[in-house]
């Protein structure tokens, strides 16, 4: 049994889900202590208890502590079987998140699986559907498996009730590099809104245009969405490369200007473009699973987050490998095995 210090390192609700997952993918059961000692509510929330569920569910595991606020989980994972399966969250808690924990396992399946989703869609803390779908999924398409995901319904924070669908067909993961992104390809900022003043999003979209003085102006848009789906609001930087794709999302929420959200974006997306790496600073934890069950493969970063360091710790404890970081020039990082 493997023993994790949930207070450790980021001590977030990674730890829980990338656990779940090694555990599922090595059949080894866990037990884990300080759930998110370091968050402002420790313990399990609603949208980590719905992520280990899921995988309860689709690896017939056995767990003791899941509930809302219990800040101590044991989990002993059974076969994984793929299939057809849908997961609510009940609050807006993210989507992205509950994918996180499962997909690993049932990408190295024996079979395909279709998963639906529902949740959060666009959450703070979490990455948006349009992160999974461009930045993240790509690389791992790369790598093997062929897995496609589909935006049904947007659910913004408080209110939820978005939906997602992925269709994941199984495959060994193979070691790739991702260090060279290749040449800018095109640039554009998408200001989302929904049962919200339209002047919120054209605002964002004003203080983003001043800030990325070299983005053409026909890259910047506001779209609406049915009112339905609201309130919420979100402003997408996405800049695509030959061989990357980074977006910097701005959640919007009540007590912060709309030109306060698209200045911090347009900033964290200036900082990437200045810089010469593939993954940016939220896509680096997100590879560490993939790369580390691929058995190798190395990928260029911007500097190291505490999500990244801990990811590497915990993928050790389960299969006793560790990525290495090396230092490049110019702020650069690599991440790679042996
Ligand atoms: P935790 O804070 O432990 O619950 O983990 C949050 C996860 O969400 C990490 O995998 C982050 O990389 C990811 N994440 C958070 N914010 C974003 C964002 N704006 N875009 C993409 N991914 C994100």
């Amino acid at each position: 049994m493997i023993i994790i210090d949930g207070a450790e390192g980021e001590g977030g609700g990674q730890m829980v889900r990338n656990a779940c997952a090694l555990s599922l993918v090595t059949g080894e059961p866990f037990q884990i202590i300080n759930i998110r000692a370091k968050r402002s509510k420790p313990g399990l929330m609603r949208q980590h208890v719905t992520a280990v569920e899921a995988a309860c569910v689709i690896g017939n595991a056995e767990c003791s502590g899941l509930s809302v606020g219990s800040s101590e989980l044991t989990f002993r994972p059974g076969r994984v079987v793929p299939g057809d399966y849908q997961f609510a969250v009940g609050t807006a808690g993210s989507t992205g998140l509950v994918l996180q924990t499962i997909l690993m396992p049932l990408i190295l399946a024996d079979a395909p699986s279709r998963l639906m989703l529902e949740g959060g869609t666009h959450n703070m803390l979490a990455p948006p559907f349009e992160f999974i779908e461009r930045c993240f999924l790509p690389i791992i398409n790369r790598m093997g498996p062929t897995v496609s995901a589909r935006l049904i319904r947007h659910g913004f924070y408080p209110r939820g009730g978005g939906r997602i669908e992925v269709d994941i067909q199984p495959a060994p993961l193979k070691p790739i590099d991702c260090v060279e992104r290749g040449q800018l390809l095109g640039v554009s900022a998408t200001a989302l809104f929904a049962a919200l003043p339209f002047d919120i999003a054209d605002r964002e979209i004003q203080a983003a245009r001043k800030m990325l003085t070299d983005w053409p102006a026909e890259t910047f848009a506001v779209r609406q969405l049915p009112d339905g789906a609201g309130p919420g609001n979100a402003l997408l930087l996405q800049a695509d490369y030959a061989h990357a794709t980074e977006i910097v999302t701005g959640f919007g929420q009540l007590g912060v200007p709309a030109q306060a959200l698209a200045k911090t974006a347009a900033n964290r997306m200036a900082g990437y473009q200045a810089s010469s790496a593939f993954v940016g600073p939220y896509l680096q934890d997100q590879l560490v699973l993939p790369f580390a069950l691929a058995k190798g493969g190395r990928f260029s970063t911007v500097k190291p987050g505490s999500h990244l360091l801990t990811a590497i710790d915990g993928v050790e404890k389960f299969l006793g490998t560790k990525l290495q970081l090396a230092r490049r020039d110019g702020g650069v990082h690599e991440v790679g095995l042996g």
